[in-house]
């Protein structure tokens, strides 16, 4: 999986490792492995929506409900979305950044799984979390296909209960 995932030195700032996943997504192969690693644990349960993450958990979140044969709901940034919406804000390395779902997204009870590319502080990720429970989700729990460990998302996320699953490190 690693091997089909580019790293980029020092973007978006100095001193990130940009994990650019658009080299999995293009490679049919690569692409294919991903979606279906990723949904494989979710196979035979009830899955009634995958929420993606903006903006590449779009392309795998969309790719993932039409292999389980589900919907897909977008948690998108601020100011996208053009119908009523829920927003949840969290912090970032400076500053505040804000996701947004339709509020008539999700029916109370609905079971979610959430999808992103990468897992890194998890703020992103618990922020999707908070608006799925706010509209009466019942989350599967969070999947992605990179986590970065030392920056402690997963510990965040279990420590709320949700199950996370990366396909690699
Ligand atoms: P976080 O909220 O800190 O877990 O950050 C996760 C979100 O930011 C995901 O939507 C990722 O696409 C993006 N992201 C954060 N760090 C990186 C990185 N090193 N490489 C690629 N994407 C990243």
């Amino acid at each position: 999986m690693r091997d089909y995932i580019r790293t980029i030195v020092d973007f978006p700032h100095e001193g990130i490792l940009f994990r650019d996943v658009t080299t999995l997504f293009a490679d049919p192969r690569g692409f294919r492995m991903a979606v279906d690693r990723m949904l494989t644990p979710y196979l035979g349960g009830r899955i009634d929506k995958v929420a993606g993450l903006e903006a590449r958990g779009f392309i795998l979140g969309g790719a993932v409900a039409h292999q389980l044969g589900c919907g897909f709901v977008p948690i998108r940034k601020k100011g996208k979305l053009p119908a009523a919406t829920i927003s949840e804000s969290y912090q970032l390395e400076y500053g505040e950044a804000v996701v947004e779902v339709h509020d008539d997204a999700i029916e109370p009870g609905e079971t979610v799984l959430i999808v992103d590319d990468l897992l890194a502080t998890g703020g992103t990720a618990e922020a999707g979390v908070r608006l799925m429970q706010r509209l009466g989700a019942t989350i599967l729990g969070c999947a992605f296909i990179v986590e970065l460990p030392e920056l402690g998302g997963r510990v965040k996320l279990e420590t709320l209960g949700i199950d996370v699953r990366a396909l690699c490190a």
